[in-house]
């Protein structure tokens, strides 16, 4: 994997180490000895990662780090923050910094490259969703801060898989003192199941367990699907950089030595429930352009083109496999004297609720749509004209039968509905003949005196 990696440190020495080391990996290293270089380069989009030293004259690491993080244009940009050995509280202060991980000197091989193999594995799945949202529309930036940045919520649960009971009661408390709630696992099956059921957003495993292998789960949690994005960390005893390095090559997004240390696993729990959030927040918001696309706006019903679509497909199945299919138009009676008399929102009031009520009188297969204005369409899979007229009749009594409640209830609208229907018959049939012909069943409803449903005459 390669990457773009920015150093920045004020002491050359420690420089060039760094650099020798990654730029053997083939990583492409940029290097600057202050912060305000260091953000103008992430401003600028130039770098996938970046080392920062602590100690700096002027803007230190953790100022450079918080710039970083309370910027949207930067916010996901992996920072691991190199410190010394005994430098505890400056990594508490990191993290809470907003730093994504950090190192210590004299940096060990395998910490440096692992972190950073993971942190770049991280950063392209972002980059990958950051541009598909962005491409699509823009993401509310407010909403991405607010929802990355918040504490842990008390829905947000934690699995902690641990089978020995000394540490379990350390480490559980160190989580819920810090905000979360503790699901505690023994059984690393159950613990497999749970985790797979959607409930926790982040999972904890002891990977030296007496009686399962801690890092078979791992593995096992790293390749089902429901559980894969589901962020894992370990924890594992002082010693053990093999098993380490092992679970990194699993998968796992980060992990802690004991003897844990509760301000610091707070805090990388919720670096890794921020990066869940964001990649979790982009996928809802690609989603959500998806539907604006498909979705009309006023009722949550589907548009015109997605039901063109849609009903060309129906089309062909019905035909193919010689199943029924029937469409309605159904048009509100005088809709002009409705917003005459409640204006244009109590209009648009009258085609929320018509929609509400026609949605809750049809069968989940059935796809209603708005074609614009007050014409709506629905497609009915698998329905003969009988089967339809039922339907419609039916749409056609809950519409009149009951007064619609406008403007939060101020006002009552009488409204009436016709439909027309259309059936899907012979085998050279089109959906546009389809739809003709329903649409004319429509008219004559209207000159009928309104209020009704008529079928199509047979073509
Ligand atoms: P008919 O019984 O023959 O269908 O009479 P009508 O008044 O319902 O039919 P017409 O097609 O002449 O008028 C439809 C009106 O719907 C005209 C337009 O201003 C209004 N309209 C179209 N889209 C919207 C909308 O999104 N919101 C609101 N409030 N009104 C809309
Ligand atoms: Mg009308
Ligand atoms: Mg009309």
């Amino acid at each position: 994997m390669t990457g773009r990696i920015l150093i920045v440190d004020d002491n050359l020495a420690n420089i060039k180490l760094l650099e020798a080391r990654l730029s053997a990996e083939y990583y492409s290293v940029f290097t600057v000895d202050n912060g305000k270089d260091a953000i103008e380069i992430c401003k600028r989009g130039d770098c996938d990662i970046v080392l920062l030293d602590v100690m700096m004259p002027g803007m230190n690491g953790f100022d450079v780090c918080r710039h970083l993080k309370s910027d949207g244009e930067t916010l996901h940009i992996p920072i691991v923050l190199v410190t010394a050995l005994d430098g505890l509280k400056n990594r508490i202060e990191g993290l809470q910094a907003g730093a994504d991980d950090f190192i210590t000197k004299p940096i060990r091989e395998i910490e440096l490259m692992t972190r950073v193999k993971s942190l770049l594995r991280l950063k392209m799945l972002v980059d990958e969703l950051r541009m598909r949202a962005l491409t699509a529309h823009d993401v509310q930036m407010e909403h991405l801060f607010e929802r990355v940045f918040a504490k842990p919520q008390p829905n947000e649960k934690v699995l902690l898989v641990d089978d020995k009971a000394s540490s379990v009661e350390r480490t559980r408390i160190a989580l819920m003192r810090s905000g979360y709630q503790v699901i505690v696992e023994g059984d690393a099956n159950r613990a497999l199941e749970y985790a797979a059921s959607g409930d926790p957003v982040l999972t904890i495993i002891n990977i030296d367990m007496q009686n399962y292998d801690g890092l078979r789960l791992c593995s096992q949690i790293k390749q089902q699907k429901e559980t894969r994005n589901l962020p894992l960390l370990a924890i594992s005893n002082e010693g053990q950089d093999e098993r380490i390095a092992r679970a990194l090559e699993l998968g796992i997004n980060d992990f802690v030595r004991r003897p844990v240390e509760p301000n610091e696993l707070a805090a990388r729990c919720l670096t890794q429930l921020r990066q869940y959030r964001y990649a979790d927040f982009l996928r809802e918001s690609v989603q959500a352009t998806m539907e604006m696309a498909v979705k009309d706006s006023l009722t949550g019903l589907y548009n015109r083109r997605y039901m063109e679509t849609h009903l060309a497909n129906h089309v062909k199945i019905a035909q193919e496999k010689a199943t029924p299919l029937s469409i309605l138009i159904l048009d509100i009676d005088f809709f002009k004297k409705i917003n005459d008399s409640f204006g244009h929102d109590g209009g648009d009031d009258v085609l929320k609720e018509f929609a509400k009520r026609l949605t809750d009188n049809l069968r989940r297969i059935d796809l209603p749509c708005r074609m614009g204005g007050e014409e709506f369409v629905v497609i009915m899979p698998e329905t003969d004209k009988e089967l339809a007229l039922a339907v419609a009749e039916r749409i056609r009594s809950v519409v009149a039968e009951k007064e619609f409640i406008i403007e939060d209830g101020l006002k009552l609208a009488e409204v009436t509905i016709s439909i027309g229907i259309g059936c899907l018959t012979i085998l050279d049939d089109t959906p546009e003949r389809l739809l003709k012909r329903a649409d004319i069943a429509l008219y004559h409803a209207k000159e009928a005196g309104r209020n009704r449903v008529k079928l199509e005459i047979a073509a």
